[in-house]
């Protein structure tokens, strides 16, 4: 636990560096000023006789409440007027203080650890630019999105149309299949082993080794310094945890896949596969489907699902050519070389389709 000898600076004649305990300035002999600030400078001694340190620990200095000299907690009278230091006196101590490390008061100015300027880094930059990037391309998004919905209606001329009338089929074919099970009704070809899956199996433990950080015991250390209020700085001191790095071995379960073989068959098998679609299409009002029953097949063919696509083409404003797709019912009333309504985008002009 040491001791250290601080300095004060005297108010009257400016002389800088008045040992700590001194209750008067070395030069001009003025007392200590009254919120005087004692401070630790590199050379400051460590104490070492016994009677300093008893002084240095014996308590604060203690201001007289008639001359406001400053005493040693020891004087039992001020050294200065004389009056006596007992407790109905009401004399006021000087104040103990606690510095972190990094706040002790050195040479007369209290060091304030320097804050850093707060540069952005270049990275920060780069989101910036990144965010300003994506406000810009959000409003021009939504300025498009306003300015799309303008439309205006035009008339454009029907050039001609067509249907298509697909029907979806399936034919009862026969099919090479595999399975881990023989089908009812299947013809087997052969059958063999294959694997089904894999059963992991343990094959034991092996000893691996891992770096550890392990504290060890703890270490004290100076954490600050002590104003004792009396001339002499003490330094504090805190406790912190000391860790090593250890090897430390440890065991892993390996394992291993081991394959599980079952029997498996390859057979043939009738079924109902996909066929191509039987399709009829024209381009005047006399609709019909094909014909199924007349497709030449060797084996059953069946309809599942019809697909009926009914579309115009037209010439729209700017001379291009359009195809829609509509209704049934709309698309019967739609004549070839008739004019019909449309919508075209107000802003840009475009095409957007027929009206609704
Ligand atoms: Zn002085
Ligand atoms: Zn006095």
């Amino acid at each position: 636990m040491a001791i250290k000898v601080g300095r004060w600076d005297c108010e009257a004649c400016g002389y800088i560096g008045n040992k700590g305990p001194e209750t008067k300035c070395e030069k001009c002999g003025s007392p200590r000023p009254k919120n005087v600030k004692f401070y630790l400078v590199e050379e400051s001694e460590i104490v070492n006789n016994q009677e300093l340190i008893r002084e240095a620990l014996a308590g604060e200095d203690w201001v007289c409440s008639y001359c406001h000299a400053h005493n040693k907690a020891g004087d039992n009278k001020c050294q200065s007027c004389g009056s006596l230091n007992r407790p109905e006196e009401e004399h006021s101590r000087l104040q103990k203080k606690l510095y972190e490390m990094d706040e002790v008061p050195t040479n007369g100015k209290t060091i304030i650890p320097i804050k850093e300027n707060k540069t952005i880094p270049a990275k920060n930059k780069l989101k910036r630019g990144c965010l300003f990037s994506l406000v810009i391309f959000i409003a021009l998004s939504v300025i498009f999105a306003i300015l799309v919905t303008f439309k205006t209606e035009i008339d454009v001329r029907v050039d001609s149309k067509q249907w298509e009338h697909a029907i979806q089929l399936e034919k009862y074919d026969f099919v090479v299949e595999e399975d881990w099970e023989l089908p009812h009704k299947a013809e087997k070809i052969e059958s063999f082993d294959a694997i089904h899956h894999y059963n992991k199996v343990s094959k034991g433990f092996e000893t691996k080794t891992r770096n550890v950080r392990v504290q060890v015991g703890t270490e004290e250390y100076v954490s600050g310094q002590r104003d004792l209020g009396n001339g002499y700085f003490e330094d504090v001191y805190s406790t912190r945890p000391v860790y090593e790095n250890q090897t430390e071995s440890y065991e892993v379960e390996v394992f291993e896949k081991v394959p599980v073989y079952q029997t498996k068959y390859k057979y043939r098998i009738q079924k109902w596969t996909k066929e191509n679609p039987a399709i009829t299409h024209g381009k005047n009002d006399s609709l019909c489907y094909a014909d199924i029953s007349s497709i030449q097949s060797s084996y059953p063919i069946r309809a599942i699902d019809t697909i009926n696509t009914y579309t115009v083409f037209i010439i729209d404003h700017r001379g291009d050519l359009q195809e829609e797709k509509i209704d049934l019912t709309s698309w019967k009333e739609i004549k070839p070389g008739a004019n019909i309504k449309a919508i075209k985008s107000t802003v840009f002009g475009t095409y957007l389709g027929l009206k609704q």
